[in-house]
């Protein structure tokens, strides 16, 4: 069986009244992320941490930010279209584990729904989707609330 994995990472800044996504959840939010697509900054680390399991670049490379085509669009299209790669590939995902840091809201209430959204998009069980939150303990940009920064681990395999 081959086996690969992958990292990804992204930042969104944070702005008031602006809708907030995260790991294809609507968040209840005072504030949202400033971004070209909805902004889900958790799917955009989970989609580069697949396709870096197979060195495919990153998602700014696939979908970029100076096409209307993906203007406001919803992240999980585009998490769809990364895990069809993945397939194409020969591939299917094993698990990923993905987390958090963004200060407020609070987003344990929202785990359990990001997981059960997550999964079957991305072909497997809720118990191979992580996902967990923690703030900065209000230092740097994610704890003064400018913005919200996710890191994501990913792997597939090949039997
Ligand atoms: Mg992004």
């Amino acid at each position: 069986m081959d086996i690969r994995i992958g990292n990804g990472y992204d930042v969104h800044a944070l702005a008031d009244g602006l809708p907030m996504r995260l790991g294809g959840v609507q968040i209840p939010s005072a504030t949202g992320f400033v971004a070209h697509s909805d902004g889900d900054v958790a799917i955009h680390a989970l989609c580069d941490a697949l396709l870096g399991c197979l060195s495919l670049g990153d998602i700014g490379h696939l979908f970029p930010d100076t096409s209307d085509e993906w203007k406001g669009v919803d992240s999980k299209l585009l998490l769809a279209r990364v895990v069809a790669l993945v397939h194409e590939h020969g591939y299917e995902v094993g698990n990923v584990d993905i987390t958090i840091a963004l200060q407020k809201p609070k987003l344990a209430p929202h785990i359990e729904t990001m997981r059960s959204t997550l999964a079957p998009i991305l072909g497997v069980g809720a118990d191979r989707v992580s996902v967990k939150a923690t703030t900065t303990e209000k230092l740097g940009f994610v704890g003064r609330c400018e913005g919200c920064e996710v890191w994501a681990s990913a792997l597939i395999k090949q039997d």
